[in-house]
C-alpha cells in the first residue's frame, strides 16, 4: 500500500487556509486520501511523497498529449514573451480561429474565453439574444460549469425505477437560486418520446438545448447518434439552438470532435480543455449569423484574461499538433489496447462488464451493458469499481473514484511502453 504521509500532513495543514483543503471541491477525495501533486511528465504523475502514478485523470481531461509536453511548453514561453494581456487584441487569434475553423466546419466564427463555464455561459447568452428566449434544455447526466443556469440535476433519492413521474430537478448544492429554476427544463437521455414532448411543451420558449454526447462528468454515458439527430432536429422545428458542449470531447475524441464523428452540426460549439494542453483557454464558436449576435446592442461578452498571450501560444501548437501529426490517433490505439487488455482480465476471472464513451475517454461498468443514461447508472450497484478505483490509486495507476468521470488518455500514454503493462498488472491485482 502507498505511503501518504507527507500528502496527510500537507492536507491537515492545508485545510486551514483553504476549504477542504483543495482548490476544486472534486480534489479532495477524504481526509486521509488527498493527494498533493509534486509534477507531471507525460502519462504520469508523482506526488509529494514520491509515488508515481500512471494518470487517467489528466487534469479533468485536457492534458491530451500529456503533461509538460515540450513542444507546447515551448511555444508557450514564446507567448510569454508577447506580455499576457492588453487590453487589445493580437494576431496570433485569427491564426488559432483559422485553425478551428479547418478542423471543425460549424466553428464558423470563434469567440476565446478562459474556462468552460465561461465558454457555456456565454453560449447560452449568445442563444438567448440570438432567439430573443430565456427558457432552455438541459441533458440529465450533463455537467456544463459551475453557473447558475447549468447547475440543475435529476433528484434520485426517493424516486424508484419503472415509477411513471421523474425524479425532482434539484440544484447542484446550496447557493444557488430557485428562481433560475423556472427556465431550465432537464431530459433523460437517449429518451426520444420524452425529448419531442418537451419540446412540444416547451419549445417555443427555449433558446437552446445543450448536449455532451459523451459525458464527460458521468461515466462516458453516451447520446445515440439517433437521439442527437432527433435533438438537431427538433431545434430546427421550433427555432431553437442546438449547443454541443465538447468541453471535455473536443479535439479528443477526433479533430472534428464528437461532433464531427456523429455528423451532426450544431449551431453553437463550447470547447476547453484538450486546445491547449492544459493552459487556461476556452471559446465559444458556431453558425456565422448567431456568432454575429455577440456584438453592442446585442450578446454581452468579454473577459480581462480572453486570448492571453500564453494560452494563446500554447493554443496554436497544441492544435498544429492534433491536426498535423498521428497524435489522436495513437492515444486512441492506446485506450482500445488498454480496454482489450483490461477485458482480458476480467474475462479471465468471469466478471462482466462493458465499456462506454470513446477509445480516449471511456467508463467501464461491470455489467454486461453500459447504461445510456444518468438514471439507469445511479440506480445500478457501482461500489465494486469504487474499490477497484480505491486499489488501483495504491499500486499506482489514478483514476477518477466515485465512477464519475471516464478514464482519460493522452499521447504520451501511447508513446511510454511501460504505461499500459504497468496499469493493467494494476488491474490484475485489483480484482484479484
Ligand atoms: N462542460 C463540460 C462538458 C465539462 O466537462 C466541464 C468541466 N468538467 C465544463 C463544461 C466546465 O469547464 P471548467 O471546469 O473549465 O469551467
Amino acid at each position: 500500500s502507498r505511503d501518504l504521509t507527507k500528502s496527510n500532513a500537507q492536507f491537515q495543514r492545508a485545510v486551514q487556509r483553504l476549504p477542504l483543503g483543495v482548490s476544486s471541491s472534486f480534489r479532495y477525495w477524504g481526509d486521509d486520501r488527498t493527494v498533493y501533486v509534486a509534477r507531471g511528465k507525460g502519462g504520469r504523475t508523482w506526488d509529494i511523497d514520491g509515488n508515481a502514478y500512471v494518470d487517467y485523470r489528466l487534469g479533468y481531461g485536457p492534458a491530451i498529449l500529456g503533461y509538460a509536453d515540450d513542444r507546447v511548453d515551448a511555444a508557450a514561453r514564446k507567448g510569454m514573451e508577447v506580455g499576457g494581456v492588453f487590453a487589445l487584441s493580437t494576431e496570433r487569434e485569427l491564426i488559432v480561429a483559422d485553425r478551428i475553423a479547418k478542423m471543425v466546419p460549424a466553428a464558423e466564427l470563434v469567440r476565446f474565453s478562459n474556462s468552460g463555464t465561461e465558454a457555456v455561459m456565454a453560449a447560452l447568452r449568445l442563444a438567448r439574444a440570438h432567439t430573443g428566449r430565456e427558457e432552455y434544455l438541459l441533458v440529465e447526466g450533463g455537467y456544463h460549469g459551475l453557473f447558475d443556469a447549468a447547475m440543475w440535476m435529476a433528484d434520485m433519492e426517493g424516486w424508484t425505477p419503472g415509477s411513471n413521474g421523474d425524479p425532482e430537478m434539484v440544484p447542484y448544492g446550496k447557493g444557488i437560486p430557485q428562481t433560475v429554476k423556472k427556465l431550465a427544463h432537464l431530459v433523460p437521455m437517449n429518451d426520444l418520446q420524452r425529448l419531442e414532448d418537451t419540446f412540444k411543451q416547451h419549445g417555443d420558449r427555449m433558446a437552446a438545448m445543450l448536449i455532451e454526447p459523451i459525458q464527460g462528468n458521468c461515466c462516458g454515458i453516451s447520446a445515440r447518434r439517433d437521439y442527437v439527430q432527433l435533438a438537431r432536429d427538433l431545434c430546427d422545428r421550433y427555432g431553437v439552438l442546438l449547443i454541443i458542449d465538447e468541453v471535455k470531447t473536443g479535439f479528443r475524441v477526433g479533430k472534428g470532435g464528437i461532433q464531427g464523428l456523429l455528423g451532426i452540426r450544431p449551431d453553437i460549439t463550447t470547447f476547453a480543455k484538450a486546445v491547449a494542453n492544459g493552459y487556461p483557454i476556452a471559446l465559444v464558436a458556431g453558425r456565422e449569423d448567431v456568432m454575429r449576435s455577440f456584438r453592442f446592442g446585442g450578446a454581452s461578452h468579454g473577459g480581462t484574461y480572453t486570448a492571453h498571450s500564453v494560452s494563446l501560444a500554447a493554443a496554436e501548437e497544441c492544435l498544429r499538433i492534433l491536426d498535423e501529426t498521428p497524435a489522436l490517433v495513437t492515444l486512441a490505439s492506446y485506450g482500445e489496447a488498454l480496454k482489450s487488455g483490461i477485458s482480458g482480465i476480467l474475462n479471465a476471472r468471469g466478471i462482466a462488464h462493458s465499456f462506454s464513451g470513446h477509445a480516449s475517454m471511456f467508463g467501464i461498468f461491470f455489467a454486461e451493458e453500459a447504461p445510456d443514461n444518468y438514471r439507469d447508472w445511479k440506480v445500478s450497484d457501482y461500489s465494486f469499481y469504487d474499490r477497484m478505483a480505491y486499489y488501483l490509486h495504491d499500486l499506482g495507476v489514478i483514476v477518477e473514484p466515485d465512477s464519475r468521470e471516464p478514464w482519460f488518455m493522452c499521447e504520451a500514454h501511447g508513446t511510454e511502453a511501460s504505461c499500459l503493462t504497468d496499469t493493467l498488472k494494476a488491474v490484475e491485482l485489483a480484482v484479484d
